[in-house]
């Protein structure tokens, strides 16, 4: 006889690993900041249309401190790469990073000097979404395979952050 039949009914079992996630997962808060033309499709995902307020998201947080997302919306330039990276430090852990289009991704069609070549050389990224720009329906869905991956997390392990801080120690060494 499995546990779930000895147990009253009604009875609910879960890990407080599980119930952290699920907490996280339904209250991020996205940081408010669009660096190029894919901010517009951002911004239209938080517009009434595609409803972003179901996922308990609405609210885009005007202190850094305060959020716990950051949507990295457009081209990077070599001149914005310390500003952006200065807001990732400013966020409290834990915190995750969707690096939305092309151009945020690799540089996109900005193959030159100005332009950083991957926001990943600035701050971890969680989730990738191509596109120029990517529709809001793309970043819904990118949004909920975050919230797939922060459900099933470790507590206290910002995993990304420790994969970056290994790597700059091996790259050091
Ligand atoms: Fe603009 Fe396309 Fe680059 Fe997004 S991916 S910032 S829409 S050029």
């Amino acid at each position: 006889m499995g546990l779930e039949e000895k147990l009253p009914s009604g009875f609910l079992l879960t890990t407080v690993e599980k119930m952290a996630g699920a907490a996280r997962k339904s209250s991020m808060f996205p940081a408010t900041f669009g660096l190029a033309c894919c901010a517009i499709e951002m911004m239209t995902t938080g517009a009434g249309r595609y409803d972003l307020a179901r996922f308990g998201m609405e609210v885009f947080r005007g202190s850094p401190r305060q959020a716990d997302l950051m949507i990295v919306a457009g081209r990077v330039s070599q001149k914005m790469a310390p500003v952006l990276r200065q807001v990732y430090d400013q966020m409290p852990n834990p915190k995750w990073v969707i690096s939305m289009g092309v151009c945020a991704s690799s540089g996109g069609m900005f193959n030159n000097y100005a332009i950083v070549q991957g926001v990943d050389h600035i701050v971890p990224v969680d989730i990738y979404l191509p596109g120029c720009p990517p529709r809001p329906e793309m970043l819904l869905d990118s949004i909920l395979k975050l919230h797939e991956k922060i459900l099933h997390s470790k507590l206290g392990v910002n995993q990304q952050e420790a994969a970056r801080e290994a790597e700059e120690a091996a790259l050091k060494a």
